[in-house]
């Protein structure tokens, strides 16, 4: 099958979607999560037909064979990406080609098919439009979480010959609960998420699986998320549980880990670099160790800290945590530069700024 090929969604909606009066109840704090949709998409794909029985229907749960291999051996990619509600009453969605190129890249490296970019794209498209009553108002969006799974019924160790893809969609407000102005991170030395030539660049649930301990214990310690090492040195900061991480320093300039294998290629990342430059900012993609990051800290060469990515945004460091004690990023709270470059991002995503890269894509 090409990767142009398209294909002709079957459309069956709900026949009693839930009423507006109990979904506006729901969107009043949706939370992150856990207020979901009435419809999802999906298509199928098996070895010998390709990509085939694109559909959009009642959201239900799957009926699933318990030999179904990614049960055993989790051969499983998601993405995650925002819908918005514009001031003219249409939705946008944020870059939605780069995750659905992601996506491509992290099905190949669980040696999964490759899905067509335009039915990523569409897939997506159609949900938003048939659900567009459970976009929020205000500050919130429509989290879109397409996933693929391994489905062939078999308990021998290979590639699955059958796939499902799905796309739900989950109405969502802030990501972190807490009103403190910067979070709080746990520095793992025990546990790491990712190692050269393993899994740490593809978007898989088998990475969030190994994390969960680290998480766990980042928790245990009064911390809101834990931030990863390398696994050869156990000295190179690499990323959170599930965002990226950037450094401003005092003249100014950011740093930000480089890509090479182990770290996730965040859209957020690389659009926040993308927005720097713009603003003539200079930005570094290079290694900082967690020594640095604490000497810095103390000298005030580092002014801030933030972590970035899809469903959180950008969020301050403030607080760094770990078996060696803890220290302090600038005054604990939101600095100006962190504030200045979440403010260029929003506002080109809530389409309240203009939008000079062409990220954003009207749905409807
Ligand atoms: C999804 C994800 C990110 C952020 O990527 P965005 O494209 O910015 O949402 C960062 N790290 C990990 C581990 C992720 O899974």
């Amino acid at each position: 099958m090409s990767k142009t090929q398209s294909l002709q969604f079957a459309r069956h909606l709900h026949p009693t979607p839930l009423p507006a009066d109990q979904r506006a109840a729901l969107l009043k704090n949706p939370g992150f999560g856990r207020v979901f949709t009435d419809h999802m998409v999906s298509v199928r794909y098996h070895e010998s037909k390709g990509w085939h029985d694109a559909k959009i229907e009642p959201r239900a749960p799957i009926p699933m064979d318990p030999a179904a291999a990614v049960l055993h051996y989790a051969q499983e990619i998601f993405e995650g990406l925002k819908a918005y509600r514009t001031a003219d009453g249409g939705a946008t969605l944020f870059r939605p080609e780069e995750n659905a190129r992601r996506f491509q890249q992290s099905a190949e490296r669980l040696a999964m098919p490759v899905l067509p970019e335009s039915v990523f794209l569409e897939a997506c498209d159609l949900l938003v439009k048939t659900d567009r009553a459970w976009i929020p108002d205000g500050d919130g969006s429509l989290y879109l979480r397409p996933f693929m799974f391994a489905n062939e019924v078999f308990l021998g160790v290979k590639p699955s010959s059958d796939y499902l893809f799905l796309v739900i969609a989950s109405s969502v407000g802030a990501y972190f609960k807490t009103d403190a102005p910067a979070v709080s991170v746990w520095v793992s030395t025990e546990y790491t998420r990712a190692a050269p030539g393993g899994t740490g660049a593809a978007k898989c649930g088998g990475n969030y699986a190994a994390s969960l301990l680290a998480q766990a214990e980042a928790t245990r310690h009064g911390c809101d998320q834990v931030v990863f090492l390398d696994a050869v040195e156990q000295r190179w900061v690499e990323e959170l549980g599930g965002m990226n991480v950037f450094f401003v320093f005092d003249d100014g300039s950011l740093s930000t880990p480089p890509l090479g294998g182990t770290i996730l290629p965040g859209i957020t990342r690389s659009s926040l670099i993308t927005l720097a430059k713009d603003k003539g900012i200079k930005v570094r993609e290079e290694r900082y160790s967690i020594d640095q990051w604490r000497a810095d800290a103390g000298t005030g060469r580092l002014r801030e800290a933030f972590a970035c990515g899809t469903a959180a945004v950008v969020t301050p460091i403030g607080t760094v945590r770990g078996k060696d004690g803890e220290f302090r990023i600038g005054n604990g709270g939101a600095g100006l530069r962190t504030e200045e470059l979440k403010a260029a991002l929003v506002g080109i995503q809530r389409g309240r700024a203009a939008d000079p890269h062409g990220w954003i894509h009207k749905v409807f």
